[in-house]
């Protein structure tokens, strides 16, 4: 795409200005409508990323990172060293209105060591502003760059004197510009994604599933990420929140200032930063047609996942929080294959009671009402973290204590965890799940730990469904090849291809490094997969699939061939799935499977899997 210069009214806000307009940034955004006079020429950048979740965002940047400041580099004109400059001044401006309001709240008791003045002291230096400004006409860069460097020599400068009071300045130094830079990048403070005021692009460098399940999700209208791939946690929320993303970006956060137009184009994996005029309105056009699009998928919902020859395919949804449940309804899933319940303890703290469980699980089983709601038990650990829990950090978290490993060694969790479940299955259709089992030894542990629950429960005369259905994730390559044992000890298998493939590869789901080796249809996994699906049917019982795989309208004709009873995803990918199964008949499936199996790479198999699908329907964009 061509590089054009364009233009984009900026200007400062004050303190004041930014407070009264309650905005999370120091730059006020006045209009744009694409000829604005030129009072800043910003180039258009395009980045390429990961598709993570479908849908076009447009709107304003706004920067956020959660441990440490991500400072931009990039070239200035030198008729724009001024404006530089005033964001400077204002930026410091906006620190001495901080402290000074510090100062006053914590009195001169809260300062005895008179450190704040010392601060302010430093950031009124004129000194530095004096830096700032000739380095800025020197090297012609961003003022966040500049002043970093100014830091960085005066650090290195104090680190070279004896006098010990003046080395441990180079810390106050650091601190003061953390402010100023805060000011200058995120507009001051830490402006968490649940205090937003206003509608932004997220652009981050990552962002923890616990900081994506906490955003306000109304505000958040589209996601750019330097790191993560499409089946990391953060992923699979901006899908179920039906937030447009990009991930992998590596390089976004460098390159994008706050308050600037990014477009996010979650169907093709593209960020395009202060694009023309031009592209921004093309894009307007492309957002609107595909909410049409969308819509008009919607009206399938009314209609069964039936195949041409009558047999009927399970559609459920994935979900997270049980406030997704309406989306769930909205878009025609027929029940619930996957309920990631570590959000649960993500946002409560790993202590959360019985009670407040047996709420959210009731919420979500009254919600669906006769329809069925498949429970995973607490998959922490990997990147789901919660902080009282895994404060020293792991070598090898995906390896690690995660999922069932991490409740059969708190026994007190878990337990608390199954009893709030069987109290749950009193008000709905409720099945059980674990996670991450890697052979008979766990599964019976699981099984045991789930007996003495009911065991408790029973003595106690509390009501539950004693025929509640128990399955197993089959995500460890380990429990694949002993699928046949495990299928004689479960109701149902569901499997999740995001690990299965992360496991059987030896790829890290979320390292955008290697996220090209990262490959669902490796023949590898296939191979796993129909393993499975045999062993499970078997022996009688119903094979799910909960992993991303399962939204991906290409792999429908695979997987009906290789059997698969329910594909469970987000709620967003039910209706492009059901479309392509309803247009499918099992022979032609199976047929079509048996080929693809022969293929010995994993390109081989995307392509078969495309030309299959092209030109039969009219969109087919990948949701893995
Ligand atoms: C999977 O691994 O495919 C799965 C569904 O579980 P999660 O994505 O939560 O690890
Ligand atoms: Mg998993």
């Amino acid at each position: 795409m061509r590089k054009a210069g364009f233009t984009v009214f900026l200007s400062i806000a004050t303190a004041s200005e930014a407070a009264r307009r309650s905005l999370p940034f120091g730059v006020v955004l006045t209009s744009f409508d694409g000829t604005p006079p030129a009072r800043y020429t910003v180039a258009m950048k395009e980045f390429r990323g990961v598709p993570a979740s479908p849908g076009i965002a447009i709107g304003r940047a706004f920067l956020y990172n959660d441990d440490e400041l991500t400072i931009p580099e990039y070239p200035i004109l030198s008729h724009q060293v001024s404006f530089e400059m005033d964001r400077y001044r204002s930026a410091v401006g906006r620190s001495v209105d901080e402290l000074e309001q510090i100062k006053t709240r914590s009195g001169p008791a809260g300062d005895p060591e008179g450190f704040l003045d010392t601060h302010l002291m430093m950031l009124q230096d004129p000194e530095i502003e004096a830096k700032v400004d000739l380095k800025i006409g020197k090297v012609l860069k961003n003022v966040e760059w500049v002043l970093q460097g100014v830091v960085d020599e005066l650090v290195a400068k104090l680190a070279t004197v004896q006098d010990a009071y003046l080395k441990e300045r180079t810390l106050d130094i650091r601190d003061v510009s953390r402010r100023v830079l805060s000011h200058l990048l995120l507009g001051g403070g830490r402006v968490t994604l649940a205090d937003l005021k206003e509608e932004v692009i997220v652009v981050t460098p990552s962002l923890m599933p616990s900081d994506a399940v906490s955003m306000n999700k109304k505000l958040v209208l589209g996601l750019a990420m330097d790191q993560g791939g499409k089946t990391t946690h953060t992923a699979i929320l901006a899908r179920s929140f039906e937030i447009p993303a990009v991930l992998g970006t590596v390089r976004v956060t460098r390159e994008v200032r706050l308050g600037d137009w990014v477009i996010v184009d979650g169907n093709t994996g593209l960020v395009l930063v202060n694009p023309e005029p031009a592209v921004l309105e093309a894009y307007r056009v492309k957002q609107a047609q595909y909410r049409e699009q969308e819509l008009r998928l919607k009206s399938l919902n009314s209609l069964p996942a039936v195949t041409l020859d009558g047999r009927k395919i399970g559609l459920y949804a994935n979900i997270e929080i049980p406030d997704e449940v309406e989306s769930v309804l909205a878009h025609g899933g027929e029940g619930i294959g996957l309920y990631r319940s570590e959000f649960l303890f993500i946002e409560h703290g790993v202590g959360v009671s019985e009670e407040v469980q047996y709420e959210a699980y009731r919420r979500v089983l009254e919600g669906m009402g006769n329809r069925s709601v498949t429970i995973r038990t607490l998959d922490l650990g990997g990147d789901k973290l919660v902080p009282e829990m895994f404060s020293s950090k792991e070598i090898n978290p995906l390896l690690g204590w995660r999922a069932i490993r991490f409740c059969l060694s708190t026994p007190g969790i878990f337990h608390t965890q199954l009893r709030a479940l069987l109290r749950a299955s009193a008000h709905g259709k409720l099945k059980i799940m674990f996670p991450m089992i890697s052979g008979v030894g766990e599964l019976e542990a699981a099984l045991a730990a789930l007996a003495a629950a009911k065991d408790e429960l029973s003595a106690q005369g509390v009501d539950f469904d004693k025929t509640t259905p128990i399955g197993t994730m089959i995500e460890v390559p380990s429990a694949a090849l002993v699928s046949d044992h495990l299928a004689t000890m479960v109701d149902f298998f569901s499997i999740g291809t995001n690990d299965l493939t992360q496991y059987t590869l030896a790829v890290d789901r979320g390292n955008e490094r290697i996220s090209d080796l990262y490959e669902p249809f490796h023949p590898g996994v296939l191979r796993l997969i129909r393993q499975v699906i045999e062993n499970a049917h078997q022996a009688g019982i119903p094979v799910a699939m909960c992993g991303e795989m399962a939204s991906d309208p290409r792999a429908a004709v695979l997987l009906l061939g290789l059997g698969l009873d329910e594909f469970s995803m987000n709620a967003i990918g039910l209706p492009k799935v059901k479309q392509v199964l309803r247009a499918l008949s099992t022979q032609e499936a199976q047929a079509f499977a048996a080929s693809v199996l022969k293929l010995k790479r994993s390109r081989d198999i995307e392509n078969a899997l495309e030309a299959h699908t092209q030109g039969r329907f009219s969109q087919s964009e990948s949701h893995v």
